[in-house]
Order: structure tokens, then sequence, then C-alpha cells
């Protein structure tokens, strides 16, 4: 089982040699998502050994070139490398124009399946036996939304010695998982927490950009393991964060604080500072739990560690 983070890009506007645009890879059990596509994701996937072919599902934040440019390529190399599987895109529904008009998708010998944002209201956009995946509305200059990725409470494990002592039936079996308690043919009552190991634990990803400081998103995102959220100036320069509709690293903490996560990722940096120490830093004033993302960090959601690339390979 894998509940994995894996940051591609952590630049805004201005790419870096070390820092790219907007992408991230999350891995649900193997089954992956992208979200966001800046330019040369298809380049970080190759470097951080990313199998192209597990990723199904697509989400696009907004159509800011940082957060899409990837896409173009990303999918003509999909087709060269044969792909048949159907691939679906959430996104801005002026996203399927962009495709069409820079692209020949009709030649493509697999589908799109476009899913366009509702951005008026948060609303489950992905569901399946495992998880389920919200988008929401986040404050921009232009329409964007961010993303939930919750797994759904998972079904109890039934303690060996109990399965031995009771020779539960499939139905039996079946109840307990989900909770319930279990009465024995004599008519004897055995509580659920006495014949099952403590509820597993289920896991969630919060994606925030881009946005200014937007206290609405804080019931969307409350008690996640895991936040991203732009931080792309420090408190010193917020004047420029307002006119750009951004967040400073302080406020990507202050709403970290008031969802109460367990640990906030923050990325989306303005090229103008050297390093991202100085944004980690002014983050840390409000939320201690912050760590600056560079592109390759990978974080294991489940073991709560962050690996980086050169430490998996
Ligand atoms: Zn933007």
């Amino acid at each position: 089982m894998s509940f994995e983070l894996t940051v591609l890009g952590t630049s805004s506007g201005l790419p870096t040699s070390k820092r790219f645009p907007t992408a991230h890879v999350l891995n649900v059990h193997e089954r992956f998502f992208l979200i966001d596509c800046g330019e040369g994701t298809q380049i970080r996937l190759r470097q951080f050994k990313i199998h192209f072919q597990r990723i199904n599902h697509i989400f696009i934040s907004h159509l800011h070139g940082d957060h899409y440019y990837g896409i173009f390529g990303l999918l003509s190399t999909f087709n060269m490398l044969g792909r048949a599987t159907d691939l679906h895109i959430y996104s801005p529904p002026e996203l399927q124009k962009k495709v069409e008009f820079q692209m020949f998708p009709e030649e493509f010998k697999f589908k799109i399946i476009y899913h366009p944002h509702n951005f008026e209201k948060p609303e489950t956009i992905f569901e399946n036996k495992n998880m389920f995946v919200r988008s929401f509305p986040l404050q921009h200059r232009i329409k964007t939304c961010g993303f939930l990725f919750k797994e759904k409470k998972k079904d109890k494990n039934i303690l060996k010695e109990a399965i031995e002592k009771y020779k539960f039936s499939i139905k039996d079996i079946v109840l307990i998982k989900k909770g319930n308690d279990f009465v024995t043919e004599n008519g004897k009552f055995i509580p659920n927490s006495e014949i099952t190991l403590p509820q597993p634990v289920s896991h969630s990803y919060a994606f925030c950009s881009d946005t200014k400081y937007y206290e609405e998103i804080i019931s969307e995102i409350e008690n996640v393991d895991l936040l991203y959220h732009e931080a792309t100036f420090i408190h010193n320069d917020a004047q420029i964060a307002r006119t750009t509709g951004h967040s400073t690293a302080r406020e990507a903490a202050m709403i970290a604080k008031k969802a109460n996560v367990k640990k906030l990722v923050i990325g989306h940096f303005s090229a103008r500072y050297a390093s991202a120490e100085i944004l980690e830093k002014d983050a840390r004033v409000e939320f201690e739990n912050t760590v600056a993302a560079n592109d390759g960090d990978i974080f294991d959601i489940e073991l709560d560690t962050i690996l980086k690339v050169k430490d998996k390979n």
C-alpha cells in the first residue's frame, strides 16, 4: 500500500535550473494522479523514474502557463509510447480547446475524457472503492481550483485468535470488518473492539495552488495529513502577493494552523529568492511543521517521512 507524493516542480512563473514549474504526482496504492503539469513535467517524470503509463488522471488547477504548458509534450509522448488507455483530465473547460488548437488529438490512439471544473462550489470529482477526490474554488486572478485526495474509511482487520475461536461465516466477517459487534449461537454478545485490531488510518493530501490567503478553503482541507499550499513570497513582500493573487509563506502557514493539518509543504517560490530557506523560516513563525519543497522530494504520507529522489534510486 502507498500514499506518497512526489513534488516535480517548485518554482512559480519563472523556472530556474533547480526548480521547474508546478507539478505533483500522488501515488495512491500504485494509481498515479498527476496534479498540475507545468513546462518540463515529462522531463521530471523521467528523472524521478515515475511510470508515465500509470497516469490515467490529470488534475489542472488553472490555466496560467506555469501550471499546464507541460500537457502538450506529455500527451504527445503518451501517444508516441503507444498509449491506448483512456486519459481523464479534470480542468477548466477551456483546456480542451487549447489542446485541440495545439495538437491533433483525433490522431491519438487513446481517448481523452474531459471533466470541466465547477468553480462555484466544492464537489466530488472522482471516486473509487478506496478513495475520492474533491475540487474546491481558490481565490486567484483567474478561476482556480484546489484538490483534496482522501482515502475512504478502511475496513477493520479481525484478530486471528478470534477467527479461530468463533469460526465466523463470510457474512459475519463482512459485518465485523465494517465495525459491527458479534453475537454467538448461544446469544453471547462480543463487542467489535474485542475481536478486531484498531481502525486502520485513512490518509489525505490537499493541493492549494495558486491562491491568495483564503479562509473559505479551511473546511475542505481540515485535518489533512499533508497540505501543499503555495507560498510565492515572504511576508515582507505581502503587498506583491496581494496584487498578484498569491500568498506569503506565513499566510500559507496560517491556513495550515487554522485547518489543523499535520504537515505543511510549501512551493511555487518566486525566483527572486536565492534559497527557499527564507520562505520556510517565514512559515515556521506560524506553523512549525513546515517544509519548503525541492524538486524531487518524496513525502511518504503513511510513514510521515521525506525522501529525496537520490535516496530512492
Ligand atoms: Zn497562477
